[in-house]
């Protein structure tokens, strides 16, 4: 199938010349895109192919099209215990012993249905590319709930098997009911990755082996779980350095500094990549650039969380791959792929001055660096052979109007917009604002009855 979309007001490519076309144009055939440029130097086979209806065709004009967005960290399930009132005014530690307990009261079902909300939120937001982070397993809930929750949705998805071993009992922070055996997690994690991931340019399914945190496992895992992923294959991903308390809970326990756990356990490289980094500090982003160590930067979680300003600035200057993350929805209430751009873009100078970021480096972060973050060399990009993810916003929305004299910034600096159109690997995905491949307000219905009966069930069975 030929999917041509035409008449774009511009089109950011994000391409090695980080051009942006003026009325521009893209064609992909199947999951690939074929050609980009301007839409008066249409190629001839497919300006017929326009004419005689053969290709599917997108109609871009009053839109900017840009490449889908990449988002590095989530953890879905989140998405039923938002502005949980308990949880409001926490910091990190104690904002998760608020909620490990509610959360222990998750089933399947639920994690299938707030996967597909957070989907639904993510794409119309501009993400066509995303990593969930799923740590938990009570109830007979596996990643293959919101693996099956991705796949109906149409998302790329990089699926992340997270696990907690460490409880309370332990020394860790979890509450036991929470934690699980370790090497039930290593069967388990061995058995995804074998029954989904597929290395493939243009996969649309990956599997990640992600402990949860330095406080939440033990070494043996961490270097377990490296030892598996060099393997197979497969990327690493965990929390790293979130917070004070983050960074003295790793001097107490491990006498070393969160960077120096990582690298002595074999969590460094191209293929891993670390949630936060606010508290990264020059040895470690030294080491993360030297080793191409990703960094998940969740500006709006940092912040509800209060736990700092990660140096995303001496980061990219050092040559840290970083990408940017929503976080759970339990530390950020909103999900909104394009506003965590214009938060990172807002944090990074009021930590460090108006130059700091600039609306083009938020764009390419939530681009081209979250492709990097994921290891992926086929999204993040729009150019011949890249997968056919881009999505349009329309400039005649009130928030953009004035902001015709640079639409591309606009698209940062004004209130975040949802998409008017998304297209996954070469599929429309989202047509005039509405979402195609769900029905959300079924999903919607389903979800809110679902967050009620958790709190039911926590409130009577804890
Ligand atoms: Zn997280």
């Amino acid at each position: 199938m030929t999917l041509i979309a035409l008449n774009a007001d511009v089109l950011v490519t994000m391409d090695a010349q980080r051009r942006e076309i003026r009325d521009g144009a893209l064609v992909a055939e199947g999951p690939a895109v074929q050609w980009v440029g301007p839409t008066a130097e249409l190629p001839p086979q497919y300006r017929r192919m326009v004419d005689d209806g053969s290709a599917q065709v997108l109609d871009m004009r009053g839109r900017v099209v840009t490449p889908g967005l990449v988002n590095t960290h989530h953890h879905m399930y989140q998405s039923l215990t938002r502005a949980v009132p308990a949880a409001q005014d926490a910091e990190l530690f104690s904002w998760l012993t608020n909620l490990y307990m509610l959360w222990s009261h998750l089933t399947p079902e639920m994690i299938a249905v707030s996967t597909k909300t957070a989907m639904a939120e993510l794409m119309l937001s501009g993400c066509t590319t995303t990593s969930d982070h799923l740590y938990l397993f009570p109830n007979g809930s596996r990643l293959d709930d919101s693996i099956a929750a991705a796949q109906e949705m149409g998302m790329r998805f990089h699926a992340a098997r997270g696990s907690m071993s460490v409880g309370r009992s332990k020394g860790g922070l979890p509450p036991d009911v929470v934690v699980e055996d370790e090497a039930a997690i290593l069967r388990d994690s061995q058995r995804l990755v074998e029954q989904y991931h597929d290395s493939a340019r243009h996969a649309m399914l990956r599997v990640v082996l992600a402990p949860c945190s330095p406080f939440s496992v033990s070494r043996d895992l961490m270097r377990e779980s490296a030892v598996m992923a060099r393997h197979y294959g497969v990327s690493l991903h965990t929390h790293l350095a979130e917070n004070d308390n983050d960074i003295a809970y790793s001097r107490e326990k491990f006498g070393l500094t969160p960077a120096q756990y990582a690298e002595d356990l074999g969590w460094v490289g191209h293929d891993v990549w670390h949630a936060h980094c606010v508290k990264l500090d020059d040895e470690g982003i030294a080491l993360f650039a030297r080793t191409g160590t990703g960094v998940a930067h969740c500006p709006c979680s940092n912040m509800r969380l209060a736990s700092g300003i990660a140096p995303v600035r001496a980061m990219r200057d050092a040559g840290v791959p970083v990408g940017l993350g929503v976080d759970g929805s339990a530390s950020n209430d909103g999900a909104h792929m394009l506003g965590e751009a214009r938060q990172a873009m807002l944090l990074q100078r009021v930590g460090y001055g108006p130059a700091a970021m600039s609306a083009r480096e938020a764009l390419e972060i939530a681009t081209l660096g979250g492709a990097r973050v994921l290891n992926r060399d086929d999204i993040g990009a729009l150019a011949p052979g890249m997968s056919a993810d881009f999505v349009a916003f329309d400039m005649s929305s009130v928030g953009y109007a004035g902001a015709g004299h640079d639409p591309v910034a606009a698209l940062v600096f004004c209130t975040p917009a949802n998409v008017a159109a998304s297209v996954i690997n070469g599929r429309e995905v989202v047509r005039d604002g509405e979402l195609l491949t769900a029905d959300l307000p079924a999903v919607l219905l389903r979800h809110r009855a679902l967050a009620r009966t958790l709190f039911e069930r926590a409130s009577v069975g804890a």
